[in-house]
């Protein structure tokens, strides 16, 4: 990237025998007054906002929560920073009462939720027409599943399950 007797290493690169490198993917910033060499990462990691539409990977369901990763955040393509698991409350799954967490999320859906809390700890809500699941598997051979009325079809299986879904399963795409 450059030598240490032209510039200094800046933010973003590390030197090593006399020269400078970049220590992560971005682009190169010379500031010839200052002289120093800097790197400003190109896709910095997107941190979680209360508020914000996220996509999560349902990771396991309990008695009173299901426990999900969050893989990104809705209009973004940047990876999300730091703390990545997000939990949804059995009374902020639906707007309808929801007797069995596991009845409306299953392990495996991808789900778009909204973030009500970022820290200590991820929670998150599906409570809307717009939230919840966007893309299912059967649960019996893994087929992705098919909106047919208020259920979710699998053509293989001749089978339908229910969910919670977002008003436009299926079509969305992240
Ligand atoms: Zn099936």
């Amino acid at each position: 990237m450059a030598v240490v007797e032209e510039f200094i290493p800046g933010e973003g690169t590390y030197e090593e025998n006399g020269k400078i490198f970049s220590a992560l993917l971005g682009e190169l910033e010379l500031d010839h007054d200052e002289k120093i060499a800097k790197v400003v990462a190109e896709n910095p990691p997107v941190t979680l906002k209360v508020g914000d539409n996220v996509f999560c990977e349902i990771t396991d369901v309990r008695n009173s929560m299901a426990i999900c990763e969050v893989v990104a955040v809705e209009g973004e393509d940047r990876t999300v920073a730091g703390d990545t698991n997000g939990t949804i409350h059995i009374s902020k799954v639906s707007s309808e009462y929801t007797q069995e967490v596991g009845r409306e999320l299953r392990p495996s859906d991808i789900i778009r939720a909204k973030v009500l809390q970022v820290k200590p700890s991820i929670q998150l809500s599906t409570v809307g027409p717009h939230l919840g699941v966007v893309r299912a598997l059967c649960k019996r051979c893994r087929a992705p599943l098919k909106k047919k009325g208020k259920g979710l079809y699998c053509e293989t299986c001749d089978r339908t399950e229910y969910r919670k879904i977002a008003d436009d399963f299926s079509d969305v795409k992240f």
